[in-house]
């Protein structure tokens, strides 16, 4: 019988990885990064509760380093088998690994120059060599293909509509005779977000493991781009500039995708819109590779000959110079960089810089968890601690969460009404203790169906 173990996003928003044996396979569907708050973090640094050598397959949802970035690290410990993912996941991985990589032995290199590691030297947890090594294992497929594990198994990955390349795995198999099918929801995307499809409907599930970032939280806005027009009006004229944060991949691009039509529809001037992320950039190339991967609408314009993820005053910072050049700028622009939760990246300096500027508008439009430095300053405190200074939170503060790319509880709900039949069992991992019970709560006080909120460690067998 298939058996079925959560090792991390229990509890937490980070860390996804499951273990699914099946048929004498061992299966491991995304293997994550632990990020956030230290004590989370710490976590990376545990030994794999099983052999990483023990496994056949990695199966990737997606490719944010909360699904994908403990890769190297189980590679170098001994894992060999296949990487199974889609093409734009593959590509996006490629850059993002490596960007993992450097900034662990960046890390690394800070803690031994300031002596605070209670290792010495202090080690990264893994380098670019060992990101290298678990790029060669990756084997990709496309959307809807059939993938086959063994001979009674067989897996397909189905649009999530997340970020480029996010999947929901579907795995069907035969338990004592009968078909099962298995979901990973990995991360759940949304109807009507600009670039990306929806997510696919899937029908016939028996287990579904399903996340629940968005469990006791609905999305307000229901008009995100007129918010953003109306946040852009209102910065430009308080004489400021607008400063985004953003994750390099995904709500970037998005955001260049809008900003690019409404300065073509005439809805906002065209500002220098400056992207200091260079991962950014890298991931920028791959989404303009990859368009048959989105909507309609995005495909018709590309078609159309429009370069549809380039504003006219577009500016790439690719060096630090160039980066620091911005600097120069005091009204009249926009500048997103990454990360997209205020964790590290080149946003540290630009926030430092303009934060305490009260005509300056920060501009947050993705999730903040707990602990990160992005709810610090979404929760408006006085001061935010940046580069070891408590720097004074002045600016304007505003918040658009309709360009999440996480349902929230009704689109949840709403994706779960089609599945046809009740699954024996749903597990919601990937959410914060109170929103994976909330979670819990309306599925089961909408469609009555048996929902577990599995901890660290725990295994259940499938039937
Ligand atoms: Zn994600
Ligand atoms: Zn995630």
């Amino acid at each position: 019988m298939p058996r079925l173990t959560f090792l991390g996003a229990t509890g937490t928003v980070t860390g996804s990885r499951f273990h699914l044996e099946i048929e004498g396979k061992h299966l491991l569907i995304d293997c994550g990064m632990f990020q956030g708050p230290k004590e989370i973090r710490l976590k990376n640094w545990d030994e794999f509760p099983v052999p990483p050598s023990l496994f056949d397959y990695v199966l990737l949802t997606h490719a944010h380093i909360d699904h994908s970035g403990y890769l190297p690290k189980f590679v170098r410990e001994g894992f060999n088998g296949k990487i199974i993912c889609t093409h734009s996941t593959a590509e996006l991985c490629e850059v993002m690994l490596k960007d993992s990589a450097k900034i662990q032995e960046e890390d690394a290199k800070w803690a031994n120059k300031k002596g605070f590691s209670k290792h010495s030297p202090a080690l990264p947890l893994y380098t670019d060599e060992d990101a290298e090594n678990a790029l060669k294992l990756f084997q990709p497929v496309h959307y809807g293909d059939f993938f086959r594990l063994t001979e009674n198994t067989r897996i397909k990955f189905h649009d999530s509509g997340h970020i480029l390349g996010s999947a929901l795995i579907d795995i069907k198999t035969q338990i004592a005779g009968k078909s099962r099918k298995i979901l990973f929801s990995g991360d759940l995307g949304r109807p009507e977000i600009p670039v990306l499809n929806e997510p696919d409907q899937v029908y016939n599930v028996d287990y579904l493991i399903l996340e629940s970032t968005y469990g006791q939280r609905l999305h307000e806005s229901t008009d995100p781009v007129s918010d953003l027009v109306e946040v852009i009006h209102r910065s430009m004229k308080r004489g400021g500039l607008l400063v985004i944060p953003a994750f390099s991949v995904g709500r970037t691009q998005t955001l260049l995708y809008l900003l690019r039509l409404l300065e073509e529809e005439g809805r906002i001037p065209s500002y220098p819109i400056f992207v200091d992320s260079p991962m950014a950039i890298e991931a920028l190339a791959i989404f303009e590779d990859h368009i048959r991967d989105f909507d309609l609408y995005a495909r018709m314009q590309k078609m159309a000959g429009k370069d549809i993820f380039r504003p006219k005053d577009l500016h790439i910072c690719r060096s630090k110079e160039e980066s620091i050049s911005i600097n120069q700028y005091q009204s009249g622009c926009i500048i997103i960089s990454a990360s997209g939760m205020v964790t590290g990246g080149r946003i540290l300096h630009h926030l430092a810089q303009r934060l305490p500027d009260p005509r300056n508008t920060i501009l947050l439009i993705g999730y903040q968890a707990e602990g990160t430095r992005g709810r610090t300053i979404q929760e408006k405190r006085e001061t935010v601690k940046i580069h070891g200074k408590q720097v004074p939170i002045k600016a304007q503060i505003e918040m658009i969460d309709g360009f999440s790319g996480h349902a929230d509880y009704n689109e949840i709900l709403a994706w779960l009404m089609p599945f046809n039949k009740k699954p024996k069992l749903t597990f919601l991992v990937h959410g914060e203790p109170d929103a994976s019970k909330a979670m819990a709560e309306k599925i089961k006080h909408t469609y009555d169906w048996q929902v577990k909120i599995p901890q660290f460690g725990e295994s259940f067998e499938l039937e």
